[in-house]
């Protein structure tokens, strides 16, 4: 039987580690919320499937996710629809930033994954046209996995993605062009911008990633993937997860994960427990520089890694 706490130790040397790292990186800067954060800030969590949940430094402070939540919309998706959406989205890594248009004039309007910007807000149509509350379904979703009530989108926070928001309007004028968006392109934009502007903490994403160490199971028991759809969820994300970093990521820390412009990171090792890393100053490709070093150490520390 495990104790509820099994990782708190490594999580604690982490953090001690961490605390004497110089060199944090950058915030996002491309709106005002993010540019605001303070660098130095560090939390990290880790849940087990049992739903206990325990972490070190800001890890109940609440973030702005950003990307992170690319995961939970695809894998909604993906339970609501099955294969069909990979006949609109592929799953190779892309090789180019999160927000190029380049690659999808070459291929014909169907974007490389779920996790760069074209292939999420893909992943967002479809969920919209499904259930008529994309970013609704979202939050119901994230507010039940993590038992936590409270978690909201950041309506400035949305507000300002909406006014900075040319490139992703373009990608989805574009790819409407090609007949890959369903609803009218501002409604779409509405609802993937709110889904960027969710706040969450490290405790609250650790508890709502769980489901896919638990192969696909909800916290109560009910199951939203197949076996075989957690382990495809999971496998987009160790591929196209990390920006055009992902090999690196692979390399570093051995798992799963999806990285935000917020600065957060979540991790899966299947079977066994989430993470949920945040610390806003990122590298020069979009990743948490602080985070992408913790969990490195995790993996290290640990012997845990999906290889
Ligand atoms: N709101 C950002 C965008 O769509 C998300 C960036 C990210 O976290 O990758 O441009």
């Amino acid at each position: 039987m495990t104790s509820p706490t099994t990782f708190l130790p490594v999580l604690e040397r982490i953090a001690e580690e961490i605390e004497h790292t110089p060199g944090r990186g950058r915030p996002a800067d491309y709106i005002p919320a993010l540019a605001a954060c303070d660098p130095r800030r560090f939390g990290m969590a880790v849940a087990e499937p049992d739903g206990a949940v325990y972490g070190v430094g800001d890890w109940r402070e609440p973030f702005s996710t950003q990307s992170v939540t690319k995961v939970f919309t695809l894998a909604l998706d993906l339970a609501r629809e099955g294969d069909e959406l990979w006949e609109h989205v592929g799953r190779e890594p892309s090789g180019n930033p999160f927000n190029s248009l380049v690659q999808l004039e070459y291929e014909d309007g169907i974007p490389r994954n779920p996790f760069i910007n074209a292939g999420a807000l893909v992943v967002t149509d479809r969920l919209h046209t499904r259930t008529g509350d994309a970013s609704g379904t979202l939050l119901e979703f994230l507010r039940a996995e993590s038992g936590n009530p409270r978690m909201s989108y950041d309506e400035e926070v949305a507000a300002s993605e909406a006014a900075h928001g040319d490139r992703n309007a373009a990608l989805a004028h574009f790819m409407a062009s090609y007949g890959n968006i369903d609803n009218p392109v501002p409604v779409l934009l509405e609802q993937y911008f709110r889904q960027c502007s969710l706040r969450a903490s490290c405790a609250d994403l650790a508890l709502a990633t769980a489901f896919l160490a638990r192969h696909g199971v909800r916290a109560d028991g009910t199951r939203l993937l197949s076996r075989s759809q957690a382990k495809q969820v999971n496998a987009v994300m160790l591929t196209c997860g990390t920006y055009d970093a992902a090999g690196d990521f692979a390399y570093r820390v051995g798992l799963p994960g999806k990285s935000g412009v917020g600065g957060g990171i979540i991790a899966v090792v299947p079977g066994r427990c989430t993470l949920c890393v945040w610390s806003p100053g990122l590298d020069e490709r979009g990743n948490s520089v602080a985070g992408v070093a913790a969990l490195d150490r995790f993996t290290t520390l640990t012997g845990l890694s999906v290889f």
